[in-house]
């Protein structure tokens, strides 16, 4: 095939492949605004609209296959419909789809959560991981008596109110000093009394002396221990810091491992990194493809949901509702009895990104992949990339054409995100996402020459 050079071949490409999304996307837009139910759902001409999915790939309704690399955003571990997990799904649905009523399947779930998670002694679940850290937030709240959260600069911890500030600010005019940066609000819509209950730490040294200067004010320290702004895994010293400073002024340490959690390993970045938060929120991969949050914590801290003058109220009419835990319960039963994934995948993950960025180097093309075990981002500035502030001198030009060329090589990552690969992910699948991830880097430069 003759190769497009300018953006405009490329995407008449891609429109030329996908005519039945262009039509639904045309009617979509009508009804709902911009067309998306989420902007990280955004795709360059346009989204292809998805028919099916099955282990590593999915199709579209044109009838194209893809590399599945954003699964779900990762919910789908262990890939798209794993025989065990349609199983048990098949067979709750013969005994009903919600009840609104304490079942078994709760137990057994709680069970096996707190058997895997380092710091939970007793757990709460919801329906999504922004739901998780709104509640972890109101627990850290009520047991300190502090209302003050601090969240890293490129963090995200879901779309609430409380956590929707500097994740994706690109504007280094609003963002404040490096060392000290000011809360950015991602939305409109946000009050603005908001910001006085939030405090954004840089994500290195300097945070520690300000998290010791506003000790008295925090409720918690939140952060996800692979930053989702960039895929930017923090190091062992950095956590094991923060657990030291936090846990010296009495300050809740919040691990955010809705990404992490069953990810990194069995336990999640805490185990991973051996450092043990006071309490951690989930969600995607335990939820087993259906809707899931969790929040996980000591004994003495979840007694403050049922033991305070006002007791935090949790809540949802949907919050560990059977669907979801029949296939969270054969997810977590599957990890449990297979925990030898964890360094086969992270082997995987080693050979994609070890492979692209000494491609990368050996071709002088300034970029890099970043992340650890089954998480990769995609860049394009020289290494190193240690915080999302680095992120801020990307050449948007070939960054934007890379994601579209890779998807004529076959391969799907999310926009400008994070993307995964999956136990289901083969050896060959792999290699040949890292080649299309080579052909796609060289096309997307030779489109850029003057980016
Ligand atoms: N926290 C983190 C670290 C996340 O990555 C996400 C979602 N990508 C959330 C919270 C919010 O989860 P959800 O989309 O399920 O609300």
């Amino acid at each position: 095939m003759e190769r497009p050079k300018t953006r405009e071949e490329l995407h008449q490409v891609l429109r030329e492949r996908t005519p039945k999304s262009g039509e639904l996307w045309k009617s979509s837009q009508d009804m709902v605004p911009g067309g998306l139910l989420s902007e990280a759902r955004r795709f360059e001409p346009y989204p292809f609209y998805i028919e099916r999915g099955q282990g590593p790939y999915i199709w579209d309704v044109d009838e194209n296959r893809y590399i599945d690399c954003c699964l779900a955003f990762g919910v789908l571990f262990l890939g798209h419909r794993p025989p065990f997990v349609v199983e048990a799904i098949r067979a709750q649905l013969e005994r009903g789809t919600t009840y609104g009523g304490p079942h078994t399947l709760e137990i057994e779930f709680a069970k096996k959560f707190i058997e895997c998670v380092p710091c939970a002694e007793q757990m709460l679940m919801c329906n999504s991981g922004t739901e998780a850290t709104m509640q972890a937030i109101r627990i850290v709240r009520a047991y300190t008596g502090r209302t003050r959260v601090a969240k890293f600069e490129g963090g995200y911890h879901g779309w609430h109110d409380y956590a929707s500030f500097s994740i994706s600010a690109k504007d280094e005019a609003k963002l404040g000093p490096a060392d000290h940066p000011i809360p950015v609000p991602e939305s409109a819509g946000i009050p603005n009394q908001v910001k006085d209950t939030i405090m954004v730490l840089p994500y290195e040294e300097s945070a520690f002396q300000i998290i010791e200067e506003h000790a008295s004010e925090l409720a918690c320290v939140m952060i996800e221990p692979v930053v989702g702004g960039g895929t930017i895994p923090a190091s062992k010293e950095f956590l094991q810091k923060l657990r030291e400073v936090t846990k010296r002024h009495g300050i809740m340490l919040m691990f955010d491992e809705v990404i992490t959690g069953f990810r990194l390993a069995l336990g999640g970045a805490q185990e991973y990194y051996g450092v043990e938060p006071d309490i951690a929120t989930y969600g995607k991969i335990i939820g087993g493809g259906l809707p899931v949050g969790a929040v996980g914590c000591s004994k003495k801290v979840m007694q403050s949901v049922i033991n305070v003058d006002f007791s935090v109220a949790v809540a949802g009419t949907f919050s560990g509702n059977p669907m979801t835990l029949a296939a969270g319960n054969a997810v977590l039963t599957y990890l449990m009895e297979n925990r030898q994934l964890y360094g086969e995948l992270a082997k995987k993950g080693d050979r994609l990104r070890n492979g692209f960025n000494e491609f990368a180097r050996a071709k002088g093309l300034p970029s890099m992949m970043t992340g650890v075990g089954s998480l990769f981002q995609i860049h394009f500035r020289e290494p190193p990339i240690v915080k999302p502030r680095d992120l801020l001198t990307e050449r948007a030009g070939p960054l934007r054409d890379f994601q579209v060329y890779l998807r004529l090589n076959g391969v799907f990552i999310p926009w400008l995100h994070l993307a995964f690969i999956s136990a289901a992910h083969s050896d060959e699948d792999v290699e040949q996402v890292l080649r299309a991830h080579q052909a796609a880097i060289a096309e997307s430069f030779a489109a850029n020459k003057e980016a």
